[in-house]
């Protein structure tokens, strides 16, 4: 039996209720399987915890971090807690992390599941793709290092490296082999989403991603300019496997598909690098809706299950993987059946309901 060290930092706003029900799902299916057992380390960090103490996270709750075999994030930030020179807190965790454990790889897996009201008016042949983010550089590497004159003018510089771009190219390619072909066709196809007919930069990074591509013959190479892959993404979604983009253009691109999938509760996300990993769900801490057992926890459990795939995979532990498909399957049960669902979904249950509704299908599944 292995123990994985879990770092826990449930955040801000709807962060902890989230987190809560996240930890019920995975503390419950360990008991099922003899392989593996969490050890869960929780820590205070975020905008509440900077508004109280003026530290956002502690060294050695970073450290802790650091040593941990994964982290789980609930949401972490305030629109108020915000350093003097009006940067957001946020920042002090997440790129904290993402940047001193080379967190590279922004995964946003796009799925509809069956019984969900998605916005898009026919979605017959499904939809489930995941986006693949650059995460350290792109045009948001710029954002201490940028400039401003005399309040007059400002720029950005966008960074393209070769290393950051094959890192990207490579780790999309894998998923695609991986995921072993889109839904429709069973076909494995990795899309290059970039401005390569404008900006040097993308041309660039479209440059090294043909480089990279050479090496998976059996993947179909596909690219699209960011403008259109918008439009597609809201027309023609099926026809997508694996995305890889630039930081800034990945980001945009995954709000509007979590939009495409019934809305940010639903969608998980994971940072990944060589030898960490993060996992959190995809929106923030809506502080709006905090407190009142109607946040929707579907994004954060889907996210939990990614970190015991990614566990799986590393540690080539079959019932971790088997784990993670479980708590997949329960929550397409549970949206399938359409009886337990939040307020953003159009249900009325509450966020406690919903992880014991996963609990009650994880039961019947296992
Ligand atoms: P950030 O700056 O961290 O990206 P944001 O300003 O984009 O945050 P979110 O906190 O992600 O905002 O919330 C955006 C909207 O989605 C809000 O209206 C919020 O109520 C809703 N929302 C976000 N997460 C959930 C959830 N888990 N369940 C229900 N509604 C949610
Ligand atoms: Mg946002």
């Amino acid at each position: 039996m292995k123990q994985y060290k879990i770092a826990v930092l449930p955040g801000d706003g709807i962060g902890n209720e989230i987190t809560i029900e996240t930890l019920k799902i995975l503390k419950y299916i360990q008991t099922y399987y003899s392989s593996f057992q969490f050890e869960f380390q929780i820590f205070d960090a975020g905008a509440e915890r900077f508004l109280k103490t003026g530290v956002t996270m502690p060294e050695d709750t970073f450290n802790h971090c650091k040593a941990a075999d994964a982290i789980l994030m609930g949401a972490i930030g305030l629109f108020e807690a915000r350093h003097p020179d009006g940067r957001e807190v946020n920042g002090d965790v997440i790129f904290r992390l993402r940047f001193d454990l080379d967190l590279y790889a922004g995964i946003r897996p796009v799925k509809l599941f069956e019984g969900v009201p998605g916005p898009l008016r026919d979605t017959s042949k499904g939809i489930d793709y995941v986006v693949v983010r650059e995460n350290i550089e792109g045009l948001y590497a710029s954002r201490a290092g940028g400039c401003n004159v005399r309040d007059e003018l400002a720029t950005d510089t966008i960074i393209i490296t070769r290393t950051g771009t094959t890192k990207i190219v490579e780790y999309a390619f894998k998923l695609a082999q991986k995921r072993n072909g889109r839904p429709i066709d069973g076909k494995s196809m990795v899309t290059c989403v970039d401005k390569a007919n404008v900006l040097s930069s993308y041309a660039y990074f479209r440059k090294v991603y043909d480089e990279v591509a050479q090496k998976y013959p059996h993947i179909a190479k596909d690219y699209a300019y960011v403008d259109a892959m918008a439009l597609y993404q809201v027309m023609s979604p099926h026809n997508y496997d694996v995305l890889v983009a630039e930081n800034m253009f990945a980001d945009i691109l995954s709000d509007l598909s979590s939009a495409t999938i019934g809305g940010l509760g639903l969608a998980p996300s994971a940072d990944i690098g060589d030898n960490h990993g993060l996992f959190q769900p995809a929106h923030g801490s809506a502080p709006t809706i905090a407190g009142k057992n109607i946040a929707n926890p579907i994004a954060t459990i889907l996210s939990g299950a990614m970190m015991l795939d990614w566990l799986g995979e590393r540690h080539g532990d079959a019932e971790l993987l088997q784990a993670a498909k479980s708590i997949e399957q329960a929550i397409s049960n549970v949206l399938n059946e359409g009886v337990c669902l939040t307020v953003d979904i159009g249900g009325s249950a509450g966020t406690n309901q919903v992880g014991d509704a996963v609990i009650e299908s994880l039961h019947q599944i296992l």
